[in-house]
């Protein structure tokens, strides 16, 4: 990696302002899934163990700039506090500041003994975060002397916490779980073992644009699923019925086909479906087959056996796995099982190195008790495929060179 990691610095006695990604599921005040805080534990233990003082801050939600009790991340630091290392959560070594910048917050960062830690309240409670405002930026570095950056999933947002600040510390790192991130994403993009397949799915063709662009001249496969895969099929002349189609992406995604076509890459899309008049539980819910159109009434909203079985055997074969985004409406039983089917798949090719990204993949693949047989499960969706587009992530521009 090009940046400097949190390894190459000396932390000793230091004081370390770490944006972390705490932006985790809260109900009254209580945390519902911990996994973020968990995902970050690493590079937190790392830098207390290395003496450092450790200011953390992070965002949790959608505030609007302003202060919200429902979206205080006083309830993080108590979960940090129980699943630290008990050696380093002893005493009052796990702090929580009621705000990120001001007085306060100078006085108990300033206070901080090496091995302590101090959570700042929601940085997304002052709007300059969101605006990467210069002042704010200043305030919140003049808390240390170093910056990591361990929030891989906000580092496609240029903020005061992930970008604005960095110019104004002394040095400025990735964290484990973000040098893990672009380590694993930077492979498969640069250096992937082949054949490298990318499975794309989900409802927008034009949220994934990008990302099929980029891809084309890198792997060896593109296969496509979801509702996104019908504006192709209807780009091919194909009857889909009330399926998703972006109309006006229709002739972008022709373009895509013949491009797939002169560069002799495997395209992969939905050969049957499943099929129902609405999106129900107890929706009457059709297969249809290869070669027939979708009944006008009716949407397809999930792969059918045979697509399936083709996927898979694609997926058999790869050395490198890019997956985001489902491959039906899986959130409704009747129309799940593609995802699921696609998730084992994955997981029964131990040889491959498989990504998985996109909140709806991660909780595919957790629903369906396979994660631990994927080699990197991404924390950041959005962060993950603007990577995959080929774009470069702010957050991890604005790191100091190596
Ligand atoms: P995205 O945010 O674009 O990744 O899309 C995720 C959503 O796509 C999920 O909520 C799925 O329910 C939805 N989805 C997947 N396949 C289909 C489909 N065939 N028709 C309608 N929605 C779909």
């Amino acid at each position: 990696m090009s940046k400097l990691s949190i390894r190459d610095l000396s932390l000793n006695d230091r004081r370390v302002f770490m944006r972390v990604d705490f932006n985790v599921p809260m109900e009254d005040g209580r945390v519902m899934d911990d996994t973020r805080i968990r995902e970050t534990l690493p590079t937190i233990e790392y830098a207390l163990r290395h003496g450092a003082r450790l200011i953390l801050g992070s965002h949790l939600g959608r505030p609007k700039g302003k202060p919200n009790p429902k979206m205080s991340l006083k309830p993080a630091a108590e979960r940090l506090r129980m699943l630290l290392d008990k050696e380093l959560a002893r005493g009052e070594n796990v702090g929580f500041c009621p705000e990120c910048v001001g007085m306060e917050a100078e006085e108990m960062a300033g206070k901080l003994e090496k091995g302590q830690t101090l959570l700042l309240e929601n940085l997304r409670f002052h709007a300059e975060e969101e605006a990467n405002d210069e002042k704010f930026s200043k305030q919140l570095a003049s808390l240390a002397d170093f910056y990591i950056n361990d929030a891989f999933g906000t580092a496609h947002r240029a903020h005061a916490s992930t970008v604005g600040m960095t110019k104004f510390m002394q040095k400025a790192a990735a964290g484990l779980l973000m040098e893990k991130e672009l380590e694993y994403l930077g492979k498969a993009l640069h250096h992937p073992e082949r054949p490298f397949i990318a499975i794309l799915g989900g409802a927008k063709v034009s949220d994934k644009i990008g990302v099929i662009h980029n891809l084309m001249d890198k792997v060896d496969a593109l296969i496509i699923g979801g509702g996104m895969a019908y504006t192709f099929l209807k780009a091919h002349g194909e009857q889909v019925g009330k399926s998703l189609v972006e109309e006006d992406k229709v002739d972008l995604a022709r373009q895509l086909l013949q491009e797939a076509k002169t560069r002799k890459l495997r395209f992969l899309l939905p050969t049957d479906h499943v099929v129902a008049e609405k999106i129900d539980v107890n929706a009457v819910v059709r297969t249809i087959n290869s070669g027939n159109p979708i009944p006008a009434n009716l949407m397809a909203l999930d792969i059918g056996p045979k697509t399936i079985e083709a996927f898979s055997e694609e997926i058999s074969r790869a050395r490198t796995i890019v997956w985001n985004g489902p491959m039906g409406v899986f959130e409704v039983s009747p129309f799940s099982k593609g995802t699921f089917k696609i998730a084992h798949a994955i997981a029964d090719n131990p040889g491959a190195i498989s990504i998985v990204g996109g909140g709806d993949s991660v909780s595919a693949v957790h629903a369906a008790g396979v994660a631990e047989h994927i080699t990197h499960i991404s924390t950041g969706g959005g962060a993950s495929l603007e990577f995959l587009e080929g774009k470069k992530l702010p957050g991890v521009e604005a790191l100091t060179n190596k």
